[in-house]
């Protein structure tokens, strides 16, 4: 299959999107180390600062994938918390289950087959949801903030780490090189999957950027949208409340 991101209907994105994380599924942390040469651990590490969780609460870890913001913040919220970690993505899931339970994180949290457009839980349930590079490959993403925004409590606040728009132009440059050149080349040698890859960069280069995705947080209903741009912009924080 060639993942002709940019040709294929909106209803067909879901299927791609799900082919694409069950073939990278079992090197899936592998890959981001490589990738991003282990910088995606210094962004995690920024978002769970600004994210305020303290013991006893409950977290979502939305699109959580292989659960590196479930470990953490099963620590955090303690035995008293919880952290439920969701994903649409079966493979994902269970490879995510595998290295948390190796990791001895096992009794706040739970695991739940769930598509961020039509969360599964009652209104007013989570004081944090952390969608980590997971929004871009959402189909309907006003849907999906809405979607946050009712299973959040009052007070409780979303956290959007994702790809952005690099904020100097020769980054850009050399960054669009790497996302279109090298990147799949790296997905080629490590899962024999240059396809995927490529899938990746071409939604990286489609996601909103900053100011829009601000805006999109705000139509939804969050207050206090504000994000920060990381690495000079490869990566946004945004953050917004529900009040
Ligand atoms: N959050 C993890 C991290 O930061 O390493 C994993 C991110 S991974 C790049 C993206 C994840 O989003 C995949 O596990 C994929 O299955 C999931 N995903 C894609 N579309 C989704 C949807 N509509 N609802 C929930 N999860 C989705």
């Amino acid at each position: 299959t060639h993942f002709g991101f940019k040709t294929v209907a909106k209803e067909d994105k879901q299927k791609m999107v799900a082919e694409v994380f069950h073939s990278v599924a079992a090197k899936y942390d592998l890959m981001n180390d490589l990738m991003s040469f282990g910088i995606h651990r210094v962004w995690k590490r920024f978002t769970i600062d600004c994210s305020g969780v303290r013991k006893g609460q409950k977290v979502l870890d939305l699109a959580g994938g292989t659960g590196d913001f479930t470990a953490k913040f099963s620590r955090l919220v303690g035995e008293s918390g919880e952290v439920v970690l969701a994903d649409i993505n079966d493979s994902m899931l269970r490879v995510g289950r595998e290295k948390l339970r190796n990791l001895g994180v096992v009794s706040n949290v739970n695991y739940v087959q769930a598509n961020a457009e039509s969360l599964p839980f009652p209104d007013n349930t989570f004081d944090c949801i952390v969608i980590s590079f997971g929004l871009r490959n959402v189909t309907d993403k006003d849907k999906a903030l809405r979607s946050m925004y009712r299973v959040l409590k009052p007070g409780g606040r979303l956290l959007v780490l994702e790809f952005s728009k690099p904020i100097i132009e020769p980054l850009s440059k050399i960054y669009d090189f790497y996302s279109f050149n090298i990147l799949p080349k790296i997905g080629e040698v490590v899962v024999n999957d240059a396809d995927s890859y490529r899938y990746l960069s071409e939604s990286i280069r489609m996601h909103p950027a900053q100011p829009v995705l601000k805006e999109m947080m705000t139509e939804a209903g969050f207050e206090q949208v504000s994000y920060y741009n990381l690495t000079a912009g490869i990566v946004a924080l945004h953050r917004g409340y529900k009040f």
